[in-house]
């Protein structure tokens, strides 16, 4: 495992309809912190991004935001930052988020989340790393995707091995040991 490992945590920039998601990003931002591990994700104060990169940074630990020159008025970055990179694009944030991280944790989120999240599975699937992601099944948030993913495999438009390139969790604690279960 690398000295001080580096967990990249997709989320929604929203709260969601529950406080529930809240509650799991709090307890994932803080798990992270307390494990002694690097957080990065991308910047913003908003929802469950804002609560895990706050919960972090209360409990000791150190987080890294990405975001573009043009999400900053938009997404506010959290204040107390340890580090905070800027980015032209989406896609250069993306990619700083992606080659910083050793591995990927999943809270419940919209299509911004869906969209880092499958791209990192696929970059998986083509053999361009073998980093570790865990989703967080917040109260079985991620069902209808992970049911998607069974359906792409039984009617072969995907290999049974993409089933195998991410772990679920039913808490942040379980995500945060299936990680470091994967790295050691
Ligand atoms: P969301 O899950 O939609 O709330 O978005 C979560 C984060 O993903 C936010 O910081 C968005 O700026 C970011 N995001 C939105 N769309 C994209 C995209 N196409 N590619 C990468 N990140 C995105």
């Amino acid at each position: 495992m690398a000295a001080k490992p580096t967990i990249c945590v997709y989320c929604g920039s929203s709260p969601g309809a529950d406080p529930g998601y809240t509650a799991a990003a709090t307890a994932l931002g803080r798990g992270i912190a307390n494990a002694g591990w690097r957080l990065i994700y991308g910047a913003g104060d908003l929802g469950l991004m804002g609560a895990t990169a706050r919960a972090c940074l209360d409990a000791g630990g150190e987080v890294i935001g990405v975001i573009p020159h043009h999400l900053r008025d938009i997404e506010k970055e959290t204040m107390g930052l340890t580090a905070l990179i800027r980015t032209e694009t989406m896609h250069e944030r993306k990619k700083v988020m992606f080659a910083t991280a050793d591995a990927f944790i999943v809270l419940p989120g919209g299509p911004g989340t869906l969209d880092e999240t499958i791209e990192t599975l696929t970059w998986r699937q083509l053999g361009l790393h073998e980093k570790p992601l865990a989703f967080v099944d917040v109260d079985g948030y991620w069902r209808p995707f992970f049911e998607l993913m069974d359906h792409m495999a039984d009617r072969k438009f995907m290999a049974d091995r993409f089933l195998g390139f991410y772990e679920v969790a039913p808490s942040p604690e379980a995500a945060l040991d299936a990680v470091r279960a994967a790295l050691s």
